[in-house]
């Protein structure tokens, strides 16, 4: 039977708890916004004792369904004011789910910086003053070497304990390889517990238990063979997600020089391509890797250097598109090498990205300077005043600065997808409950769905709205995006998915299951954020999308205000 396990940081004591009726059969985002929206005070300080920082598995992590395993992490988030879920791909969530916890909730903070340990046994508390100031690559070494095989570790960097909002949740993979819950502050909430890391400890834990386990293979099994039947699947397991430089490039939606282009002269060497050529020429690169067992894609990487030394793994397309060409960094070693200083002070490279450009654009460090960007990233994890304005976001950043372009929708910064020519993505940016957020509904043009403009100025809010709802049900299954993108072209795989879900759960699940679920998470998210105060007001793209034609379409971010405003209207 599945417990809530409850940890309280200030006292050192924890619980498991039966599921409430309220949370039963939720997992991943869905139940981390279901508990934040029932148990946070939404004006509450994200930084103070009331906020809490929820762990949940998907409902699907551990069995067979393919890429089942993201960890959503949930809570108040300090960059953005709005209720947050940021997941990982990574052991962890598999992990919980076999030691039969269906969510880990932290509340309180620790007196001193703390780890906690979950295993069958229960939960310990580790004193971690020693481990102050760390980053995550010695830190995981350093835990693994103690610990052993067996465990996931979810920790943050000196970022996290700064309480830097853009600080990231770091996830081990299988192979001890970082992946992050990255958007939305997430690390500085839990830096602000006290809480360094926690090692979760599979050893001797019974397994998931599931209504109907035949039933769940034989789903399990028809979507696997769905998804891999799907066009897209060669391209991302050859490339992974840096195939999409050159496609959205191509678009012309790739930004540039802050936002000011959408295609960059300096693509090509950033380019899934031009990686894959680079790393077939490096000793130790991988150019496929897997994030997590039973990953059926394994869209990720390992970058090293020309001796072969491991610089990241992976090096994914949002990275080069922030870090990238966004910065107009178009050197490879570069972005590689300022991923990897972000996952150690465990920062949002995305969000750093951003803060980088704008600071380009600010005039204190040159267009392309890859080097200066490293130096001034690396002063977020000193702490100088600089460096703390970086690691605060772009908005921050903007507003320090005087620069009047700042791409961002309720304090968190834009994804590598232009709004003026992905318009139903500008929509989502726009609408989405946690700030401009590319995973929550990315409306990209499909060869399967011809009759999509992505670029017209009307219809936008529908499509927004229905992908909204489709990736709040998947992020609740705990499913990886990749794996959940054939379904949209291929319809009839859904009734798969939706199998999958009963048959592990034992609820009855009719063809509107993911469209429940996914809307009734949406609306316990935006009860959360009207009475944290956000309005319809909040729902709008910086104006410079409005009004700054965008080289070399000429196009304006044009959907109404109106048409906007019905995109999450259930
Ligand atoms: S497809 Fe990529 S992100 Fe998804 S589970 Fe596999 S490696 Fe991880």
């Amino acid at each position: 039977m599945k417990k809530l396990l409850r940890i309280d940081l200030s006292n050192k004591k924890f619980q498991y708890e039966d599921v409430p009726v309220a949370y039963a059969n939720l997992g991943g985002r869905g139940l981390t916004s279901k508990i934040v929206s029932e148990e946070v005070p939404p004006r509450t300080d994200a930084l103070g004792m009331e906020n809490k920082l929820v762990f949940a598995p998907g409902i699907l992590a551990a069995t067979p369904a393919p890429n089942n395993s993201r960890l959503s992490v949930g809570g108040k988030s300090p960059l953005t004011g709005t209720i947050k879920e940021a997941n990982s791909g990574g052991a962890a969530a598999q992990m919980l789910a076999k030691l039969s916890i269906q969510g880990v909730i932290f509340e309180g903070v620790a007196p001193a910086l703390t780890m906690v340990k979950i295993t069958k046994d229960g939960v310990t508390f580790i004193p971690a003053e020693g481990f102050k100031g760390m980053g995550n690559y010695g830190l995981i070494d350093k835990l693994k070497s103690d610990h052993g095989n067996t465990i996931s570790i979810i920790s943050i960097g000196p970022g996290g304990e700064k309480l830097l909002k853009t600080a990231s949740v770091s996830v081990t993979s299988p192979d001890f390889k970082i992946r992050m819950a990255s958007r939305g502050g997430m690390g500085a909430v839990m830096g602000s517990k006290n809480l360094k890391a926690v090692i979760v400890d599979e050893s001797g834990a019974p397994g998931i238990e599931v209504a109907d386990a035949a039933k769940l293979k034989e789903a399990a099994g028809d979507l696997t063979k769905g998804i891999l039947s799907h066009p897209l699947m060669e391209g991302l397991k050859a490339l992974g997600t840096p195939l999409l430089v050159a496609m959205i490039n191509g678009a012309g939606a790739l930004p540039t020089k802050n936002y000011s282009s959408g295609q960059f002269e300096g693509a090509q060497t950033i380019s899934g391509e031009y990686m894959f050529e680079t790393q077939s020429k490096r000793p130790n690169s991988q150019a496929t890797h897997r994030c997590m067992a039973g990953c059926v894609i394994s869209c990720s990487n390992i970058y090293t250097d020309e001796q072969g030394q491991e610089i990241v793994s992976g090096l994914e397309y949002e990275t080069l598109g922030l870090v990238g060409s966004n910065c107009m960094i178009s050197n490879l070693d570069d972005v590689a090498r300022i991923n990897r200083l972000c996952n150690d002070l465990g920062l949002d490279t995305m969000e750093i990205g951003a803060a980088i450009a704008v600071a380009m654009e600010g005039g204190i460090l040159s267009w392309g300077d890859g080097k200066a960007a490293y130096a001034l990233i690396e002063e977020a994890g000193k702490g100088t005043e600089k460096g703390t304005m970086i690691g605060s976001g772009c908005l921050f950043t903007g507003k320090k600065l005087g620069v009047k372009r700042i791409p961002q929708v309720k304090g968190q910064s834009l994804a590598a997808y232009d709004p003026r020519v992905l318009k139903g993505t500008g929509v989502t940016y726009a609408t989405c409950p946690m700030g401009a957020d590319h995973t929550a509904g990315n409306a990209l043009p499909s060869p399967a769905n011809p009759t999509y403009n992505p670029t017209a100025s009307t219809g936008q809010a529908p499509v927004s709205g229905f992908l909204q709802w489709y990736f709040a049900a998947i992020d609740s299954l705990g499913i990886c995006l990749f794996a959940s993108l054939p379904l949209l072209d291929m319809p009839d795989l859904m009734k798969h998915l939706i199998a999958c879900a009963a048959a592990a759960t034992g609820q009855a699940a009719d063809e509107n299951y993911l469209m429940n679920l996914g809307v009734s998470v949406l609306k316990s998210e935006k009860k959360f954020n009207d009475a944290a105060g956000f309005t319809t007001k909040d729902d709008r793209l910086p104006e410079f999308f409005v009004k700054e034609q965008l080289p070399p379409s000429g196009l304006v971010f044009d959907v109404s205000e109106e048409e906007v405003d019905t995109a999450l209207k259930f």
